[in-house]
């Protein structure tokens, strides 16, 4: 899977091939679907786990701001795959924080990250994962130097420019059907840059009732 991304000049940082390989996406996925492939794969809840491709471009963005020793937060944290990778990537004295709504999910992302490589990290306590409503973000461990937000928001949610930290970076796909992924950079004086990387389509950041009724 990473090869064939590598191939196809998706993953371009060695950094980045390294975590996903790391991270097995395998025990993220439902058995019986195809976990190398670079599709989206349905995880119950009208929820998806994205497609590698878009692991990886995410990954990529948010590089520089998941050094170790770095705080990173992922809303919409579903399977817990990039949660890991975040993990992963800022290490054993860094944060990684995931934001779920569905408890059933935030179950089954411990589950999963138990059996990876990422185990260790979630036992002490540098990888956390919570039920919450992420439009709210998760002060706790604020300020973020990273911020990843997997489902699609009608506009950019205050709170998580507010927890991000000045010279943080947030990736967030804004739109209804047509869909922005957003780069938003918060400067050293705390104004705001915001970019569009690309079209994609993600589920809605949404309410739990909204989202269990089928949108
Ligand atoms: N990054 C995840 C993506 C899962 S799909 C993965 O690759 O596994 C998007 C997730 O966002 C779903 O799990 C959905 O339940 C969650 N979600 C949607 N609205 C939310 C909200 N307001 N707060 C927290 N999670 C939300």
């Amino acid at each position: 899977m990473v090869e064939r991304l590598q191939h196809f000049g998706v993953i371009t940082s060695s950094k980045v091939a390294e975590v996903m390989e790391t991270v097995d996406r395998g025990l993220f996925v439902p058995s019986g679907s195809a976990p190398y492939d670079d599709s989206p794969v349905a995880i119950g809840y009208n929820a998806t786990i994205s497609a590698p491709h878009m692991h990886a471009t995410c990954l990529q963005l948010l590089e520089e701001n998941l050094q170790p020793g770095m705080h990173a937060l992922d809303i919409g944290s579903g399977t817990g795959y990039l949660t890991a990778c975040f993990a992963l990537m800022v290490g054993p004295q860094g944060r990684a924080v995931g934001v779920e709504h569905i408890p059933e999910l935030v179950s089954l992302a411990k589950e999963n990250i138990q059996k990876s490589a990422a185990a260790t990290l979630l036992k002490d306590g540098s990888l956390s994962v919570h039920v919450g409503d992420g439009r709210e973000g998760w002060p706790e461990f604020a300020p973020y130097d990273a911020i990843h937000v997997g489902a699609a928001a009608p506009e950019i949610p205050q709170p998580l420019i507010d927890q991000l930290k000045p010279g943080g970076r947030m990736v967030i796909p804004v739109g209804n059907i047509f869909q922005d992924l957003k780069v938003v950079d918060k400067n050293s004086d705390g104004s705001i840059s915001v970019r569009t990387e690309t079209s994609v389509r993600y589920v809605p950041l949404t309410s739990r009732d909204a989202q269990l009724r089928g949108y």
